[in-house]
């Protein structure tokens, strides 16, 4: 059984509201890392949403007056003439676009690495390519069953995206969890690179240039499986990218990469310990923000195990699904 993402308007509002708070907190602790000279990437790099129809634009106006209202962060609509002087490498036929001048970005593999060195610099012992097979519940504690043996630690942090729903059940703890499928395109052969992120809005594609590599990225299918590929969905974004970025028909992959989102009913996270259970915490559910969420949501866990109170984890609470049917 597959939920439905649809909530009712006023709880997507509040979920909104919640998300855009961890974001604005996430984006001043990104720079904060990158501040501290942790290597993820980080920069400013504007991000220019480019419309290819009216509607799509209108859609577009409104989420930018939205986004200016909440964020105290810039949006400026430009004409399609603005828009291709901002950004060669554009394809004509769009209608208009909104430049979005403070964004932000990092690149993922770098952002896990700079992480992980620090944390090992910091006295961290990273085991890598150890499996959690089974966990059950022993006493007050949890019983880790691993490739690499048992464990019983004091406490176990669950971070373990869309898989988590499937070992948490194990233990007995409900948390209803969709794969968003999605594909990553590193491309091999672009003879124009746009200098901003370009989001091609109707197509729900995005055109990142991380510097040395461009990066295609689009597509959320509910359902999917890890290590999916479909030559159908991969033709489909280099489709998408052709109609708004100059030469892409002519672009090939240089590596296709899929992954799953770990998506919740509400859209938010789920951040904390079930009820009565203070040696497991669990954080998961990120959907699309994973990345963006990450230093947010790894302050909040430090608070949470450090005994300090988290107003946040109230609306994340892990067993707010409590009456959900079992999926
Ligand atoms: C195409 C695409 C583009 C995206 N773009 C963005 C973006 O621009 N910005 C953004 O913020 N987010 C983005 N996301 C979303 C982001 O990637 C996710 O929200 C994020 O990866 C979730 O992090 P996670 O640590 O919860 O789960 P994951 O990243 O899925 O990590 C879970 C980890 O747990 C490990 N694991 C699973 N089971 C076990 C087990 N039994 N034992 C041991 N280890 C296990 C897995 O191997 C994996 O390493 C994108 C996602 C996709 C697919």
């Amino acid at each position: 059984m597959r939920f439905v993402l649809s909530c009712r308007a006023p709880q997507v509002e509040v979920a909104t509201q919640i998300l855009r708070a961890l974001s604005m907190e996430g984006l001043t602790l990104h720079a904060k890392l990158a501040a501290e000279g942790i290597d993820t990437g980080f920069r400013t790099c504007g991000r220019l949403e480019v419309f290819g129809t009216m509607a799509g634009l209108e859609k577009g106006r409104l989420e930018a007056a939205h986004y200016v209202a909440t964020t105290a962060l810039r949006a400026e609509e430009l004409t399609p003439a603005e828009a291709l002087c901002l950004e060669p490498a554009l394809n004509g036929g769009l209608v208009g676009a909104i430049y979005y001048p403070d964004e932000t970005g990092c690149d993922p593999l770098r952002y896990v690495q700079g992480i992980a060195a620090a944390a090992v610099e910091a006295g961290v012992l990273i085991e890598t390519g150890v499996e959690l097979q089974a966990l059950s519940r022993q006493g007050r504690r949890f019983l880790l069953k691993t490739s690499a043996g048992t464990r019983k630690p004091l406490l176990t942090v669950m971070a373990t995206g869309i898989w988590s729903a499937h070992l948490l059940r194990m233990a007995g703890i409900h948390i209803p969890l969709e794969a968003g499928l999605g594909y990553s395109i590193d491309v091999a052969n672009a003879r124009i690179e746009p200098r901003t992120p370009v989001y091609l809005n109707e197509a729900r594609t995005i055109v990142t240039n991380l510097g040395g590599r461009l990066r295609l990225v689009g597509l959320f299918v509910l359902g999917g499986r890890k290590g999916h590929r479909d030559s159908g969905s991969v033709r489909r974004l280099f489709e998408a990218a052709s109609r708004g970025i100059q030469g892409a028909d002519e672009w090939s992959s240089a590596r296709v990469w899929s992954g799953l989102r770990p998506c919740t009913p509400d859209a938010l996270p789920v951040i904390g310990s079930p009820p009565d259970m203070e040696d497991l915490t669990i954080a998961t559910g990120h959907g699309m923000l994973g990345l963006q969420l990450a230093p947010v949501t790894a302050r909040i866990l430090a608070d949470h195990v450090s005994g300090a109170p988290v107003t946040e984890l109230i609306p994340l609470a892990v067993d707010r699904f409590r009456s959900w049917p079992q999926l």
